[in-house]
């Protein structure tokens, strides 16, 4: 399905982000990593094609561990996308990111431990090919200019988000104990979450630009007085703040570079012409 819907940009977040746009596509793409976490619901936003895709699946189903990381990016890749915006919910790890925070990361921390973090692993694919073993550079894991578009979108709709900031991705699903979170703000982490890698590390691996956009739903364990974090804490967080999420990713949709034209970021030559054995989608 090379490019057949003309989708430019990616969105993997829940049907909040979508569900309310009219003209809603939904198609189903199968990848050589499996399907995705559910069906590419294609719409515009500004006059840009957009494939969104819910992360956890309709209704929640799929704990972070077991996303199909993968299958998403390639998904995504497959009808066209060649910039991907990422909103999660993480925890704040210091006082001052409290509930509401927007916060733009501008490095992660990997602490996951089940996730199948890379497609040139030169293991041969189910529909034929094997991948070359290849290393892509993740010194800077987001997209500088995409950065750039989404605390600008912030800005714009009178939300200043922290610019820059290091997410830390924890496997989950359980929250973090309060030794681990007293661990990570030593280390002077900032904000801690579940889905942030292998997301922007495959985004890299297939020469997508990947911009994260954190929203704290709750202080972590460490940097909370009470019991620590609750499910349904998160949840109500989530929702009080999803409208102006989404106002903030449209603004960035329609901010975001042409791809066709002018993605100069490092990002779309991250494999700088190495011979991967694979076609990318
Ligand atoms: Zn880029």
């Amino acid at each position: 399905m090379a490019n057949t819907e003309n989708v430019e940009i990616g969105v993997i977040g829940g049907s909040g982000f979508y569900s309310f746009l009219d003209d809603v596509t939904e198609i189903q793409v199968d990848t050589p990593y499996g399907p995705p976490s559910d069906s590419l619901f294609l719409g515009e936003v500004a006059g840009r094609r957009v494939a969104f895709l819910p992360r956890h699946g309709r209704g929640h189903h799929l704990p972070p561990h077991r996303i199909n990381y993968r299958a998403n990016l390639w998904a995504l890749r497959s009808v066209g996308a060649r910039q991907v915006l990422g909103p999660c919910a993480v925890g704040g790890l210091r006082p001052e990111y409290g509930p509401g925070t927007l916060l733009v990361p501008d490095q992660f921390v990997d602490r996951t431990q089940t996730r199948a973090q890379t497609f040139f692993d030169g293991v041969p694919l189910a529909g034929g090919g094997t991948p070359n073993v290849v290393h892509v550079s993740l010194a800077d894991p987001y997209c500088p200019a995409g950065r750039e578009v989404a605390l600008a979108a912030a800005r714009g709709r009178d939300w200043e988000a922290v610019d820059g900031g290091t997410l830390v991705v924890i496997e989950g699903p359980r929250f973090s104990t309060r030794a681990e979170s007293l661990w990570y703000r030593a280390q002077g982490w900032s904000v801690v979450g579940m889905t942030g890698h292998p997301e922007a590390a495959l985004a890299r691996e297939l020469e997508l630009c990947y911009t994260s956009l954190t929203l704290v739903t709750d202080l972590d364990a460490g940097a909370a007085a009470g019991e620590g974090v609750s499910h349904d804490e998160v949840l109500r967080v989530f929702a009080a703040n999803v409208d102006r999420l989404r106002g903030v990713l449209f603004d960035a949709v329609a901010g975001l570079p042409d791809s066709s034209s002018s993605r100069d970021c490092l990002c779309a030559s991250a494999l700088g012409g190495m011979d991967t054995g694979i076609a990318l989608p």
